[in-house]
């Protein structure tokens, strides 16, 4: 018999977030979060799951059927546009500048198919005269893969574009919006784009761990097309669609799939609603106008940023670290000395820039006001 540990319960300080993710959650989303547990398949949870799935299509700016939150991170909405649409063998044009673009890359070589990647500086956005070089040298390409808010570096792609040249060149486009949905525009259905996911925790002020994904009726028709099963079970969407909105292949209404993360589901309701209650296009203008305000801040100090003005993310500010300044030190005395966290460099960037976020509920002149005081602070 081991002996019963004792342990004190956690009670974590009430930090302010300000680095990629998670971002500070609305006080609203955490008081959803812990009313009381109902069954997954209780009439009153499902009602609330038909509204979400409507908060999630207007995030999205999509009416696809195929709409739905995966009970898991971004990571694995990632996955789920990859195992359910990409088969063995198959070409995909997969857009690399940073962190995530190489992400989708091993997630295509994990399917068994070949990607081709097209390369662009980290700090840049994707280059659409390379992807459409890339579509050409390859006529048997079926998918375009990118990122649209490149969170290693903050550097925004022109998703409209891309995916017109998708389009153009007979590909289904996949999109990692992890990063954009809620922060920037974004429009699915206007923009043509198949296959997109998103993650609660960055610009939906949600708690982490649920995805958002749709797929267009032309993406569930290459999904029904298979000549394989998925091989992921659990991220099958034919078979996750089923507990959704009672879609499944095999007829099942609202069936048992998995055990839905039934609190997490009420966070993410109470973040899509109060973003429709403030409207898409406002929440886009306040992420760009309280850039502006951080921006002026952080040139202030002498900060420089990684990316050019043209495709800079509001939401995920990367400046290069000042000559002598010990990163680690700085971060700390921030956490320690101000409860405020900022993120540091990923990758290439590891240890030359910071990532200052600015996502969802976090996109707020206190947050602003802090930072550059704490800034100013720590670095004189
Ligand atoms: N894609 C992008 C652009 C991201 O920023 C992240 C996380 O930061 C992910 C994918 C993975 O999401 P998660 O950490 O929720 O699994």
């Amino acid at each position: 018999m081991l002996v019963a540990p004792y342990i004190d319960a956690f009670n974590p300080p009430r930090r302010t977030l300000m680095g990629p993710g998670p971002s500070d959650v609305y006080p609203e989303v955490l008081a959803a979060q812990s009313r009381p547990t109902i069954g997954h398949l209780d009439p009153l949870f499902v009602g609330m799951m038909d509204e979400l799935k409507g908060l999630i299509q207007y995030a999205f700016q999509t009416t696809n059927e195929m709409t739905l939150a995966v009970s898991a991170p971004g990571s694995a909405g990632m996955e789920t546009c990859f195992v359910n649409l990409v088969e063995a063998g198959e070409k995909v044009i997969v857009c690399r500048n940073g962190v995530f673009g190489e992400r989708m890359r091993q997630n295509v070589e994990r399917v068994g198919a070949i990607a081709v990647v097209v390369d662009n500086e980290w700090g840049e956005a994707v280059n659409p005269s390379d992807v459409e070089a890339a579509l050409k040298a390859h006529p048997d390409a079926k998918f375009l893969a990118f990122v649209h808010a490149e969170t290693s570096t903050g550097a925004l792609s022109d998703a409209k574009t891309l995916c017109a040249l998708a389009k153009q060149y007979d590909c289904l486009s996949i999109v990692d919006a992890v990063t954009s949905l809620g922060g920037v525009e974004l429009r699915v259905d206007e923009w043509g784009i198949d296959a997109i996911y998103s993650g609660s925790q960055k610009c939906l002020s949600c708690v982490p761990g649920l995805s958002p994904v749709s797929f267009s009726p032309a993406a569930v028709a290459k999904l029904k097309a298979r000549k394989t099963p998925v091989q992921s079970w659990f991220l099958d969407q034919t078979l996750v669609m089923g507990y959704w909105s009672g879609t499944a292949d095999n007829g099942a209404k609202r069936s048992y799939h998995h055990t839905a993360p039934v609190n997490a589901l009420y966070a993410l309701h109470e973040s899509l609603r109060l973003l429709a209650n403030e409207g898409l296009e406002a929440a886009w203008q306040r992420h760009a106008d309280m850039h502006q305000v951080l921006r002026q801040g952080l040139e202030g100090l002498g900060l420089k940023f990684v990316v050019d003005e043209a495709s800079r993310l509001p939401q995920l500010n990367a400046v290069y670290i000042p000559e002598g300044v010990d990163d680690g030190a700085v971060r700390t005395q921030l956490l320690e000395s101000y409860n405020l966290e900022i993120g540091a460099g990923l990758g290439a960037l590891a240890g030359k820039a910071w990532r200052i976020g600015l996502m969802g509920f976090g996109a707020r002149r206190e947050n602003v006001a802090l930072c550059l005081k704490a800034l100013e602070d720590v670095l004189n």
